[in-house]
């Protein structure tokens, strides 16, 4: 993982369409936000440099889409970015799983079935 780097000088970083997953904060410390790009990652920090509020990314370029939605995944259960949606932990089609031990995540993602 690359960063922090300043979310405003994101395309200094990314290589134009890129694969990868990325973590937004605002104050550099803390993973707010964890998100993946399929084949635009720096057009992805872009939108977000221009809603948002955060101030800070981290990123990693990955080998195909999936493996961006894995590392996102992990990402999500790792870090439980106060701002994503609350979802399955479940990754479709897809053999990722869970190695947190006694991850808050999937304990939550259990509970709710
Ligand atoms: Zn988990």
């Amino acid at each position: 993982m690359l960063g922090p780097f300043l979310l405003k000088y994101h395309h200094m970083f990314v290589n134009s369409s890129s694969t990868g997953a990325f973590i937004l904060s605002r104050n550099g410390r803390s993973a707010d936000y964890v998100g993946a790009s399929a084949d635009d990652l720096v057009g992805t920090l872009g939108r977000f440099a221009r809603q948002s509020d955060y101030r800070y990314f981290w990123f990693v370029e990955a080998r195909s889409d999936r493996e961006a939605a894995e590392i996102e995944q992990t990402w999500l259960h790792r870090y439980r970015p106060s701002d994503n949606p609350s979802r399955s932990s479940a990754l479709h089609g897809s053999g990722w799983r869970c190695t947190i031990e006694g991850c808050p995540t999937c304990a939550l993602a259990t509970s709710v079935r």
